[in-house]
């Protein structure tokens, strides 16, 4: 399997996995233009997508979804809330597969098992995705630690979990008392101290790569969010395991495993 960001970051979330041939997107987050553009950089067509999986309604996931869906010819899937949520603002799209939270359903080669995460959406999910023994969690969007996140994030190789803000920073920054609060917020955004306490529950040897993603701008720094992480995962640094940070404005790095 193979994993690249294409963009994370509260302008804009997308993620290639691929594996055995096939390749589907983990939201859509920036125009198409720009989903095509990053998708060209790492020689994706995006009409060869088999589909967009969705996480949540939010824009920063779903800004692209309907233009890639019409012009493509893209299925989508999605559960019935984020659906709700988001109909009004993508138009007509190509085809709509719904899924149910919890339950594991197939698309291509990939099986994909969407779990419910603490968020301030309509739905919002994280993705566990395999193809035999290979698999990544993705867990971009989520206020909090919830049991259920840390099981379903054991026992794999690669995991994408956010590490959205430095709490000083977040406390200090500009942005206005309500947002911090919602930030904060159990259904908002892991600090980087809640991301650490996840890395430390799902670490086990089968883990190779940790990819930090929605990495705030405006309130966290890179070295900062990596610090924070390596903190937490220093067996896993010392046996060479990877650790490294989705960018809003660059793509990569790849992730083979
Ligand atoms: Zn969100
Ligand atoms: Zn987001």
């Amino acid at each position: 399997m193979r994993i690249t960001p294409l963009a994370s970051g509260s302008a804009g979330n997308s993620f290639l996995v691929q594996g055995n041939g096939s390749s589907v997107l983990v939201d859509a987050g920036l125009s198409a233009k720009q989903i095509t553009a990053r998708l060209g950089q790492v020689g994706v067509d995006p009409a060869s997508l088999f589909g967009i999986l969705v996480s949540h309604g939010h824009a920063d996931h779903v800004k692209g979804v309907g233009v890639l869906s019409r012009k493509y010819k893209l299925p989508l899937f999605m559960n019935q809330g984020t659906w709700d949520e988001i109909k009004c603002m993508v138009g007509e799209i190509h085809s709509l597969n719904l899924f149910e939270t919890g339950k594991v359903f197939q698309v291509s080669s990939f099986r994909v098992h969407p779990f419910s995460v603490p968020h301030d959406s309509a739905a919002p999910v994280g993705f566990r995705i395999s193809m035999g023994p290979a698999g990544v969690g993705i867990a971009t969007d989520l206020g909090s630690v919830t049991s259920l996140v840390t099981t379903v994030l054991q026992g794999l190789q690669v995991v994408v979990l956010e590490s959205n803000h430095d709490p000083k920073m977040l406390r200090d920054g500009p942005y206005p008392w309500e947002l911090k609060q919602r930030v904060r917020g159990r259904l908002g955004h892991l600090s980087n101290e809640d991301t650490g306490k996840i890395l430390q529950r799902i670490v086990s040897d089968e883990l190779q790569s940790v990819i930090l993603a929605h990495v705030s701008k405006t309130n966290n720094k890179i070295d900062l969010a990596m610090k924070s992480a390596s903190s937490s995962l220093k067996s896993f640094l010392a046996r060479r395991g990877t650790l490294v940070c989705a960018l809003q404005d660059e793509v990569g790095p790849t992730i083979e495993w």
